[in-house]
């Protein structure tokens, strides 16, 4: 039986990145994922890179800084699915003062390789559109740069990248029990759909368990380090559009904390997040009822018509795995990442990730690499921070001109669809698009412009097996589906996971 040289436990954005990392290097690699991938904390994110403002307060300049400068370098890699957006910070006379807020932007403006990015500026939003939505009382406001990234769609693609390389990838495979032997891991997994079990072995392991991380420990027996992590729960709502440009809000509030408004998928207007420890099982997450009159009345203090329950089209829960510094508050909890070696002499080691953003994902990545290396021989250089990542082989600036060729080359496809497309998968629409040259080409219609060839799509090049996959994890078209669209997208994946487990039963 051969020996992997690395088993990657979780494919998270931490896991997945790993795993492309590693790969890339020459490493030979094996990843598990007991559910879909980005099923857990990565699709629950606000959807920023970003280097965080806020933790400026909490002095974590490690942090922010090494997050501002990969917000560029991750533009760059995926330009299709991260772009960058300006965010407005109104002046609220009760809390932080002008002088505070201009500080932190200054810092934040040149901490960190800021250079494609514009720079900070100063508002009047009794003049400034971005006042229209406000109430009066708000005069001043300050207005600077993050990116917004697809969170799910970047592990999707890392998971791409990862496999086109040489990386195994099993999705619905859990890890059931990690066993050291002298000199490698022997891994039991088992196909959460078919039940059948298996025995991989790995000379190191990675343990990107996100907010399971804790529980493989338990599973691995080392009873010393099974309570890293503080599990802080975070909350989104959605509502329609609430005004009509293309910036972000950022809010401060009185208990000290902030939230976000941000334009999401055309139509909608994203309000997010809450921090509260969160102790049950992170799976079975869900917003509460204390969350949403939170986000609603926050919102509400600042703009003009009030943000009202009725009106939520949609939510979303994710689970922070923050490392357990012990800090009083949740929100005040490290954001940053630790890695720890568990293992010495000869034995074989597993690294255990705790914390990180998706922001610093691929920095994460790299320093993962850096404890590998020493243990099982230097491979290859690190080579993530210029590598586009699958359809992102384009400038920074290019979707407009890659959706223009797309409409000279397909003129019979509707330009609402082509940008959906370049949105999501880049250069490698073409692979979806194929010879089609109209709608009725791409075969069945499910609603929304999503198409038989996209969905087959999503099964072959990124382990979409259910509706959900499809429509709340590789796009947000669930958001647009009626009830009886969602189900006829069922059947139809349904059938095709038949017709695939017939295909190899032969
Ligand atoms: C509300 C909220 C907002 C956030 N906003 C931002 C933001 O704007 N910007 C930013 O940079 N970061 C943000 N973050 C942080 C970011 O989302 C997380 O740090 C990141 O997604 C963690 O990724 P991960 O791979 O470590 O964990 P996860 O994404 O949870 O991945 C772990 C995976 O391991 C799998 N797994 C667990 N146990 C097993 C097992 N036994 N066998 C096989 N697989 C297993 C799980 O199914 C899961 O898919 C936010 C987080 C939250 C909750």
């Amino acid at each position: 039986m051969s020996i992997y040289d690395i088993f990657v436990i979780g494919g998270g954005v931490n896991g997945c990145g790993v795993a492309r990392d590693a790969v890339g290097r020459g490493y030979s690699v094996f990843l598990a994922e007991m559910n879909d991938l980005a099923s857990g904390t990565s699709s629950a994110a606000t959807k920023l890179i970003h280097g965080g403002l806020r933790y400026l307060e909490y002095y974590e300049f490690r942090l922010v800084r090494e997050a501002l400068m990969e917000r560029e370098v991750l533009w760059a890699n995926a330009p299709h699915i991260i772009h960058p957006l300006r965010f407005v910070l109104p002046h609220h006379k009760g809390l932080r003062p002008a002088w505070l807020l201009r500080l932190g932007l200054f810092i934040y403006d040149h901490l960190g390789g800021r250079k494609a990015l514009p720079a900070t500026r100063t508002l009047d939003l009794r003049s400034d559109p971005a006042g229209k939505p406000l109430k009066p009382l708000y005069h001043r406001a300050f207005e600077y740069s993050d990116c917004w990234v697809d969170d799910a769609r970047l592990v999707a693609l890392n998971a791409r990248d990862a496999v086109d390389r040489g990386a195994i990838l099993r999705t619905r495979t859990r890890v059931e029990s990690v066993e050291r032997r002298i000199d490698h891991w022997s891994v039991r997994i088992r196909d959460t759909v078919s039940g059948q079990e298996e025995t991989v072995l790995a000379r190191f392991v990675v343990n990107a368990a996100g907010p399971w991380v804790d529980r493989v420990l338990r599973a691995v027996g080392n009873g010393e380090t099974e309570h890293n992590v503080r599990l802080v729960q975070g909350s989104h709502i959605i509502v329609p559009k609430l005004y009509d440009h293309d910036r972000c809000y950022f809010f401060q509030n009185a208990d000290n904390r902030i939230i976000f408004a941000i334009p999401y998928e055309n139509d909608f207007t994203l309000i997010g997040t809450t921090d509260r420890d969160y102790a049950a099982d992170p799976a079975k997450v869900a917003i509460s009822d204390e969350e949403i009159d939170y986000l609603c009345a926050a919102a509400s203090e600042y703009f003009r018509a009030p943000i009202r329950r009725e009106s939520i089209v949609w939510t979303y829960s994710g689970v922070r795995p923050l490392y357990d510094d012990h800090a009083t508050s949740a929100q005040e909890a490290t954001r940053d990442y630790v890695l720890k070696v568990d293992g010495e002499g000869a034995e074989p080691r597993m690294l255990n990730v705790f914390g990180g953003k998706i922001t610093t994902y691929r920095r994460l990545a790299e320093s993962v690499l850096a404890k590998i290396e020493p243990i099982l021989g230097r491979r290859g250089p690190a080579w993530t921070a210029k590598a586009a990542l699958p359809g992102g082989d384009f400038p920074i600036n290019g979707k407009p001109a890659l959706v223009d060729t797309l409409a000279r080359d397909y003129p019979g496809l509707p330009r609402a669809l082509l940008v959906r497309l370049v949105g999501h998968y880049g250069t490698r629409a073409r692979m979806i698009l194929g010879e089609a040259h109209s709608e009725a080409d791409l075969g069945r219609a499910f609603g929304a412009g999503l198409s038989e060839a996209e969905v087959r799509y999503l099964i072959r090049e990124e382990w979409a097996r259910t509706a959900t996959d499809v429509l709340w994890r590789r796009s947000k078209l669930g958001l647009r589906l009626s009830a009886e669209e969602v189900a006829a997208l069922e059947v139809f994946m349904a059938e095709i996971a038949d017709e695939a487990l017939s295909a190899a039963a032969q």
